[in-house]
């Protein structure tokens, strides 16, 4: 999955350190992330590349290895032509995929500090903590941690089928499972049961834990799970968020375009591993 790296090592602990020259600085506009062009490959800008063009604020975010990135501010807009903007959906697609985790995780992090800028209680500008990461409001004491929605996804199984879903509107085609945010007061088995019921009308026992993913496309950390429909109800699907749903037999699973199979995503994890559970 995306986030699996190894044997390149992911360190969010947080640091006060200053940023060096060779550390990579994050630079995001809107959902458009930073590059530079160097001897034909576009990457990440280090620090002595943008330095001439950004504001001094610059906050160490996490580590890869011994590589520390930051975030940064620009303060020109005209910026030489080796720099170019790249919508950070296609971190998806970057090669090497560490360096998409680091783009994504930077933008999900970047996303939390744009939106606490100001006190939500008191509307003060928030200071930054010296000790961990967290804004802290001067005024009323408030402190904000980094926001990660919690989630789960849940591949409902029957015999030798598999239950998926399509949503609805937005840019993704291809088959998912079932998927949604855990409500306050719900425990993940609970947001589970829920969510496959109010998506597709199938009620399910024997939920089984499989893995987790940090998904900062939504700003959420998803918790995978593998369930059996319980009884023989029918697909009813909630045409509000949903498009499609249907039963699929593992043996369409090889072949079938609408499976993706990048194994970048929890979804596809879930629907491989449902598929050699029947196979091996
Ligand atoms: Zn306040």
């Amino acid at each position: 999955m995306l986030h699996e790296i190894s044997p390149r090592v992911f360190k969010p602990e947080y640091s006060q350190r200053k940023v060096e020259h060779d550390d990579v600085v994050l630079i995001f506009e809107g959902d458009e992330v930073l590059i530079v062009e160097k001897e034909g490959r576009n990457i990440f800008p280090t620090y002595i590349d943008v330095s001439r063009h950004i504001e001094n604020f610059v906050r160490y975010l996490f580590s890869i290895d011994d590589i520390a990135f930051f975030l940064g501010f620009l303060k020109v807009k005209n910026l030489p032509e080796e720099f170019n903007w790249l919508p950070v959906r296609l971190f998806r697609e970057m090669d090497p995929m560490w360096m998409g985790f680091a783009g994504i995780t930077g933008n999900h992090l970047s996303n939390w500090y744009e939106a606490h800028r100001f006190c939500g209680r008191c509307s003060r500008v928030m200071n930054h903590s010296e000790k961990e990461r967290a804004l802290v409001c001067p005024e009323c004491g408030i402190i904000e941690y980094p926001k990660i929605s919690p989630a789960i996804m849940v591949a409902v199984t029957n015999g030798e089928n598999i239950l998926v879903t399509r949503y609805k509107g937005g840019s993704y085609k291809r088959y998912s499972l079932v998927a949604g945010f855990v409500e306050i007061g719900e425990t993940l088995e609970d947001a589970a049961r829920r969510e496959v019921y109010e998506e597709t009308g199938i009620k399910i026992k024997n939920l089984e834990y499989f893995k987790s993913q940090p998904w900062a496309f939504s700003g959420s950390i998803l918790s995978g799970f593998f369930a059996e429909r319980e009884g023989d109800n029918e697909i009813v699907i909630d045409d509000v968020e949903i498009g499609y749903a249907a039963w699929i037999h593992y043996s369409e699973i090889p072949g079938n375009e609408l499976f993706d199979k990048s194994g970048f995503s929890l979804s596809s994890a879930l629907i491989q591993e449902f598929y050699r559970r029947l196979t091996e």
